[in-house]
């Protein structure tokens, strides 16, 4: 089965992707995640994507069609998929509806996650995670039970994206309702859309997307 999950940025995309791939033995492809590996490089190419990336601004097109059309061919991609932030425009949705149809292959579901732009405003502003095994935490609502160590490898360095932060959380949202959430007729119309309200708790919106692709 090969899935999109999309929504705004603070939704729980990367979150859900995580929990669905590992209960249904699905590839999570995150092209945001993809791009900060490409950023580690310090290639010429990876500096310019972490200054778009740091603005809030899209990676071109080009360059995330390109992962994604390597990616897919993987042998781990086999059994299925779930693409978590790509496609995130109508350019994109294109491209992957072609890249697919060439190499036999189509999405069964998309999953389009929803939530209060003032949540997610907060979840995003406070989240942070640990640098060793990449535990999410939050400033407000998942401190480490002891302060300052990881619950789940007892590492001590922590991190925070450089793009969570409250001035460019509005700009991704902006991103994000210019750009991307006009794919919301775009996949209702080609048949296959489903929305899950993203602002219950974990648990409870992973038995929802659960609920919607059986
Ligand atoms: P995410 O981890 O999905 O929140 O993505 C973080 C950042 O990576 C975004 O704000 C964009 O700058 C970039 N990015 C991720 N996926 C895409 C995409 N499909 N197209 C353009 N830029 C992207």
């Amino acid at each position: 089965m090969n899935i999109i999950l999309f929504g705004p940025p603070g939704v729980g995309k990367g979150t859900q992707a995580v929990l669905l791939a590992a209960g249904r033995g699905l590839k999570h492809l995150s092209t945001g995640e993809m791009l900060r590996e490409l950023v580690k490089t310090g290639s010429e190419v990876g500096k310019r994507v972490d200054m778009i990336m740091t603005g809030g601004g899209f990676v071109s097109d080009d360059i995330v069609i390109g992962i994604i059309a390597d990616r897919i061919d993987q042998p781990d991609c086999a059994n299925g998929f779930i693409l978590d932030g790509f496609p995130r425009n109508l350019k994109q949705a294109v491209a992957l509806d072609e890249l697919l149809r060439s190499k036999g292959k189509a999405i069964d579901r998309v999953i389009e996650i929803h939530g209060e732009e003032r949540a997610l405003v907060e979840r995003i502003s406070g989240r942070f995670s640990c640098a060793n095994c990449g535990a999410n935490y939050h400033g407000a609502f998942k401190l480490p039970k002891l302060t300052g160590v990881c619950d789940y490898c007892g590492a001590t360095k922590f991190t925070r994206r450089a793009d969570d932060n409250v001035e460019t959380v509005r700009v991704r949202l902006m991103a994000y309702y210019r750009e991307t959430a006009p794919l919301i007729g775009y996949y209702f119309c080609k048949g296959g859309l489903e929305s899950v309200d993203g602002m219950p708790p974990v648990d409870e919106v992973a038995r929802n997307i659960n609920a919607v692709l059986d």
